[in-house]
């Protein structure tokens, strides 16, 4: 009995030897603690988190935290680009919205935001689409929230720090310089035309580009069009209102 404990040890402890190095060789290379531990705190829950999703970021909690502040409830909200589904699932924890839907063009990060809707026992209150924006979308919604790709990705890619540009995933963060008015021009029609009237329209973007994003929203005719800043100072969000 003895001898097999031992050797029970033994190998336990290999075992967990080379998840040790495995881990510190990852570690050593800079790969997030997050994407090591396969979690990250976001608005008072945890969430599963693979490299295949963006690390969930402090102004993104913000976004939500607006949202939960002004008290006002939606019967349905969509999100576009969901990732590991941190916005949809925390509105839907805090029934800001009853139910929802989280689009995503990554399949492996519809998985990890499945897997979070699964661990989070809300897999009745939302559902989840491979879609590019909202090309996939049929329904119609109270509320859009959306934390899109918006770094340009030659102009800005010097502002973004050197370990979110080496581990997390480029098509979370970036978009062609050349594109980037067009996509937003396009995300933006997309989302008029999916909100019933007096539906909100929430969404992250890169301080650089929100005025000029507000500007395409105003042209769009939604009403009630505003940049808002981040606790950091810098402008971070961007709101408007179908008229
Ligand atoms: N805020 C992120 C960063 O600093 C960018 C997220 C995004 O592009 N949606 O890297």
């Amino acid at each position: 009995m003895t001898h097999y404990r031992l050797e029970l040890d033994q190998a336990a402890c290999s075992i967990s030897s080379k998840v040790t190095k495995e881990l510190e060789g990852d570690f050593l290379k800079g790969v997030p603690f997050a994407y090591l531990l396969e979690k990250a705190e976001f608005y008072e829950n945890v969430f599963y988190v693979n490299s295949r999703v963006l690390i969930p970021r402090p102004e993104t909690e913000e976004l939500v935290d607006i949202l939960v502040r002004e008290k006002k409830t939606y019967s349905n909200v969509l999100d576009v680009g969901t990732g590991s589904g941190v916005i949809l699932l925390s509105l839907l924890l805090k029934n800001v919205a009853a139910t929802g839907m989280g689009v995503d063009l990554s399949p492996d990060a519809l998985k990890v935001a499945q897997t979070n809707a699964r661990r989070l026992r809300l897999l009745d209150r939302c559902e989840f689409l491979k879609s590019d924006r909202l090309k996939e979308v049929h329904d119609f919604f109270e509320l859009i929230v959306s934390n899109p790709p918006y770094i340009k990705a030659k102009s800005h890619r010097n502002l973004v720090h050197q370990q979110v540009d080496q581990h997390e995933p480029h098509m979370a963060l970036y978009l062609d310089d050349q594109d980037y008015h067009s996509w937003f021009a396009s995300f933006f029609t997309q989302v008029r035309d999916h909100l019933i009237p007096g539906g909100v329209f929430m969404m992250e973007g890169h301080e650089l580009e929100l005025e000029a994003q507000a500007k395409i929203l105003k042209e769009l005719g939604f009403q009630e069009v505003i940049v808002l800043k981040d606790l950091g100072g810098s402008n971070r969000f961007l709101r408007g209102k179908k008229a």
